[in-house]
């Protein structure tokens, strides 16, 4: 699973990590449909991850900014979709929590969501907030992950199942309490393939970073992991080299 934030249009490498230019996101997933990958949504790989055969990259944005409309674009011209997380107190409005240098702008807003979804992309809970869940009490905890369930399911009119975590941070606890809630599965931000823990309520994700070159994101695929050593890559051509 990769994850995005914000596209932005600008060529040049934005200041922000956690922000890639449209143009890097383009080659991305020329790079992705180059190499065969499938692109299903989180919702799908969830529902059957032993169904998936071959190459699976699931393609997930945090927070839903309205410059990932373009990037909703490019991959509707490529037939591939993603997952979006929103934060549904703050539909189309800057967002509510500290900024963090981010790019500005507001989140997408009801009509764009509704559009992303007819075009088959999955639309998932970011919670109501933004908050940091391991950190709430008992009652915030249960509304964050309901609340903003029901209002994009309402704003949708279809079930929403995805859901990921703000900032990564979750602990048993929020993990009960997203199954409690009826989500069917839960990303986090920790580093490594999807199932590795083999747990759909903390699915692990890959970042992709406002520096990545075509290089970098191809290792991260291939490896698992951003910070990809040359024993691993010894491991990997060895292999290879026994099994052809
Ligand atoms: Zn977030």
């Amino acid at each position: 699973m990769l994850m995005y934030h914000a596209v932005t249009p600008a060529k040049a490498v934005p200041a922000w990590p956690w922000a890639v230019s449209l143009q890097r996101f383009r080659d991305q997933l020329d790079f992705l449909a180059a190499e065969g990958y499938a692109t299903p949504t989180m919702g799908e790989l969830a529902a059957a991850p032993g169904r998936l055969r071959g190459r699976t990259a699931v393609i997930t944005f945090d927070d839903g900014y309205a410059d990932n409309l373009a990037a909703c674009e490019e991959l509707q011209k490529r037939g591939m979709r993603a997952t979006w997380f929103i934060v549904s107190g703050c539909i189309g409005r800057e967002p509510g929590w500290p900024a963090d240098g981010r790019p500005g702008g507001r989140l997408l807003d009801v009509a764009e969501l509704r559009e992303m979804h007819a075009a088959g992309m999955e639309i998932g809970s970011h919670t109501v907030s933004h908050v940091r869940l391991p950190e709430i009490g008992e009652a915030c905890l249960r509304q964050e992950l309901h609340d903003s369930r029901a209002a994009l399911e309402n704003l949708l009119g279809a079930a929403v199942s995805s859901f990921a975590y703000p900032y990564g941070a979750w602990d048993e606890r929020c993990a009960d309490a997203v199954k409690q809630a009826g989500y069917a599965a839960a990303c986090t931000t920790r580093t490594g393939w999807a199932l590795r823990d083999n747990d759909p309520y903390r699915l692990r994700r890959l970042t992709v970073f406002s520096h990545d070159t075509l290089g970098s994101f191809a290792r991260k695929l291939y490896f698992g992991s951003h910070d990809v050593r040359w024993r691993d890559i010894a491991a990997y051509a060895l292999r290879h080299l026994r099994v052809s």
